[in-house]
């Protein structure tokens, strides 16, 4: 019998490779985490032997293993469970030995136990991107942001290279019982386990994402059944926020059902890509990595929000068109050139104003070489939104002004219509002086010339009317 020590899917993948040249059968082969206890087959140094024997004995057929199995395997390597390097043997083996579409038989009792803890494994490191909070230190002068987290499994590697995407310009080390990782904005470190107790106690931080949350909070941890089942309780010393979730159950239900339609751990909106400091220019770096709704995929890029931080004026549009997903920069197509006419019309100067958009991915539909725009619908909105609340929570304009009914109904309501409440000042969560009018697109599509020139008009006098709220 052999004993192979791994703890990482590289080393299982080296050991098993070796095991396959020497035809060692699942049966003559034990498994096991070294569990501190390195030096029982250490560096495969024995297993290279019996492979060398092997080779020089005869030639053997080279394996062919399905990509498919690789990323089954690389998951089920952080679960838990001691069996899972056997299972994941026993499975390797029977795939190169006459079993190549074992897969597919998912009743089979490997395959079955495989694709479970996969799955276990997959929600666990879902959780943990969700989950993890980072409390602000200073070491050395430096800014650092640390995070202390329990996971089920062994899933840091795992998530380590998602917080290195989305935090790139942060020192950071997240702490787990098992291993720690850090990233000093250039590589990935990863270290021994840490105890709870060694993490930072206090954080400025923490009241200021209480508000945060407030704004932009995931309806899976303020539905109870729900939140006990997403969020174990376990995690919620951790957890600022959870101390306002009373507050914030009225408006649990609607966005719970989105949640509970994602079970199986995947993004469906920009809040789980929101990075915890509330700066604009770390919004705008964390949107460029937003998977929060399919349309980043067709997409070049993330068209975030520009203008002056201080701006006392915001214009939201609808979403970029082709020529701000080309630059990546909002209004500056054949729509952003009405938009200038109108606002040098009423002697508003495009530089003091903020211009961003409710959904920051172009949406349209290839019509051979154009792109024609499609309205984005109610669920690539409902994603989008945490990120124009979040630039909304910061710039705190004097008049926000809402181009176009999409644009409307993601910050005034659904039921908002553009034909009836026009031109008005509403008072909303973001702005007491809330303005809807024409997106300027409306102007530029309108065939009928009499027609445009009456919609740039009301676009002027509405813009005209949002001036007089900047005094
Ligand atoms: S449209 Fe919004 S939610 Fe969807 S991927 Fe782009 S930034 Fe993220």
């Amino acid at each position: 019998m052999q004993v192979v020590v791994a703890d990482t899917f590289e080393e299982w993948r080296r050991a098993a490779r070796q095991l396959l040249r020497s035809d060692t059968e699942p049966a003559e082969v034990l498994f096991r985490d070294s569990a501190g206890q390195r030096g029982l087959f250490d560096d495969g140094a024995q297993l290279e032997k019996t492979a060398q024997r092997s080779r020089r004995q005869e030639p053997r057929p080279a394996y062919r293993v399905p990509k498919e199995f690789l990323d089954l395997a690389r998951k089920v390597s952080c679960h838990r469970d001691s069996d899972r390097w056997e299972r994941l043997y026993r499975t390797l083996w029977r795939l190169t030995h006459g079993e190549r579409r074992l897969l597919e038989v998912t009743t089979d009792d490997d395959v079955h136990r495989l694709l479970t803890m996969e799955k276990s494994v997959r929600r666990d490191a879902h959780k943990m991107k969700a989950f993890v909070r980072f409390r602000r230190v200073l070491a050395e002068g430096e800014e650092h942001f640390i995070a202390w987290h329990r996971p089920d499994h062994r899933i840091v590697r795992l998530t380590a290279p998602f917080f290195s995407r989305r935090f790139p310009d942060m020192f950071w080390s997240i702490l787990t019982p098992g291993e720690s990782v850090s990233w000093d904005k250039k590589a990935l470190c990863y270290g021994p386990g840490v105890p709870a107790s060694a993490s930072p106690e206090t954080d400025e931080l923490e009241d200021l994402w209480r508000t945060y949350y407030g704004n932009i909070f995931n309806p899976a941890r303020v539905n109870l059944a729900t939140m006990t089942r997403e969020m174990p309780v376990r995690h919620w010393a951790t957890l600022p926020e959870t101390d306002i979730i009373d507050d914030l159950l009225a408006d649990a239900p609607r966005r719970v059902d989105e949640m509970v339609a994602r079970q199986e751990g995947f993004a469906t909106s920009a809040a789980d890509f929101l990075p915890m400091e509330l700066e604009l220019r770390v919004l705008r770096a964390a949107a460029r990595t937003c998977e929060g709704c399919h349309l980043h995929r067709a997409a070049t890029q993330t068209v975030f929000g520009e203008g002056p931080p201080d701006a006392k004026i915001v214009l939201v549009g609808e979403q970029p068109g082709d020529q701000e997903d080309l630059a990546g920069r909002p209004f500056v197509g054949p729509a952003g050139d009405v938009l200038n006419d109108a606002l040098s019309a009423v002697g508003i100067d495009r530089e003091q104003v903020y211009l961003t958009n409710a959904v920051k991915h172009f949406k349209y539909e290839p019509r051979g070489k154009r792109r024609l725009h499609k309205r984005p619908d109610a669920r690539e909105m409902s994603a989008c939104k945490p990120w124009v609340e979040a630039e909304l929570t910061l710039l705190q304009p004097n008049v926000l002004v809402c181009l176009g009914a999409t644009a409307a109904q993601q910050l005034i309501g659904r039921d908002f219509r553009l034909t009836q409440q026009r031109g008005r000042a509403i008072v909303t969560q973001w702005c007491d002086n809330t303005i809807p009018t024409y997106h300027p697109s409306a102007v530029l599509r309108n065939p009928d010339p009499i027609r445009r020139e009456r919609l740039m008009a009301t676009l002027v006098a509405d813009l005209r009317a949002a001036k007089t709220h900047l005094c």
